[in-house]
């Protein structure tokens, strides 16, 4: 089958176990669960069957072996995950819910072993043998991190391989500088784009959704899968659009939906499965991520998945 490949943090969440308007002096909590966008895609990407790499760093601390066990015992190609001998950790989140359901965080980011991830051999190595490459926005907004995807995207297009693009951007980061530059060309080599929500009027002037849908498709852009949170997912290309209603399910961690509806769509499409059925599994794989707790513990084998939309029916 074909290899896909993505880039980006990797890092550990922490999470309060009640719910609260800030985190006490010895709060219960729960954790560490491995995390980071690109982690839990190329997790559930693994878990659907697809050959799946990840390039990032880690420090040489619980944190990071957290995260490059679960990744390695899930099947994911971790050679490129460089770990840092110089000191620096592996990236945390502490999450807490507020009374309302909504999340707020503590990051420990800012200076993590992924802040200077570098083309190495491994990384060289494992782009040479990849045939796709999925972007998330967010691995576009730190110059370093956004030269590697750069490069790894010209290596891979350049061979006759695709490209799938999560923007994926929290507004925080929206101004960085050169970011938009950077979307930008990245929009214009995408195979298939990815955008939840409002996200779909990132890169167009239209007003409604069809309108900004046709933008996309005139400028080149072959496919379109837009993610819809609870209302669920439509898929829109030249022969016309595909619609996934969505899964009934008790929200318990909304962290990772997108993401695992993108490994799984990623995926599946990467392997040639028509889209209808790429999108159903995909569908399912988001709605699955959301009963569980943990970003990446919702991520799920397509067995998995079929008995929980069978449960689910039943
Ligand atoms: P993101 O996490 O990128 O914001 P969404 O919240 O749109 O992405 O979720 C991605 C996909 O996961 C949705 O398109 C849908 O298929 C599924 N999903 C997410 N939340 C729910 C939910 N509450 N119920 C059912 N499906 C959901």
């Amino acid at each position: 089958g074909k290899r896909l490949l993505t880039v980006g943090e990797v890092l550990v969440e922490i999470v309060a176990t009640t719910k609260g308007d800030g985190f006490r002096a010895a709060q219960p909590l729960t954790g560490p669960y491995p995390s980071g966008a690109p982690a839990i895609f190329v997790d559930q990407a693994a878990r659907i069957g697809a050959a799946a790499a990840i390039i990032s760093r880690v420090g040489d601390d619980d944190f990071g072996r957290v995260n490059l066990d679960r990744l390695a015992a899930d099947g994911v190609d971790v050679s490129g995950i460089e770990i840092a001998r110089d000191g620096a950790p592996t990236g945390s989140a502490f999450v807490r819910y507020r009374e309302d359901g909504s999340r707020a965080f503590v990051f420990n980011i800012a200076h993590s072993a992924c802040g200077t991830l570098a083309l190495t051999p491994a990384a060289e190595a494992v782009i040479a043998r990849s045939d796709h490459i999925h972007v998330m926005g967010t691995a576009l907004s730190a110059p370093g991190l956004s030269q590697l995807v750069l490069t790894a995207i010209a290596r891979i297009k350049a061979r006759g391989g695709t490209l799938s693009f999560d923007p994926n951007l929290r507004p925080e980061i929206l101004n960085a500088p050169g970011l938009r530059a950077a979307l930008e060309a990245v929009l214009e080599m995408t195979d298939v784009f990815l955008p939840s929500g409002e996200e779909i009027f990132l890169f167009t002037r239209a007003r409604d959704e069809a309108g900004a849908v046709a933008e996309l498709l005139a400028r080149g852009i072959p496919e379109i899968v837009l993610k819809r949170g609870d209302r669920g997912a439509s898929h829109f290309d030249a022969r016309g659009r595909t619609d996934a209603a969505p899964v009934t399910v008790e929200e318990i961690d909304p962290t990772g939906a997108g993401d695992c509806f993108g490994g799984a769509f990623v995926g599946l499409w990467l392997d040639g499965t028509p889209v209808g059925e790429a999108l159903r599994l995909a569908n399912a794989a988001g709605a699955h991520a959301v009963t569980k707790l943990g970003p990446m513990e919702g991520a799920a084998t397509r067995t998995e998945l079929e008995t929980f939309l069978k449960e689910r029916k039943g």
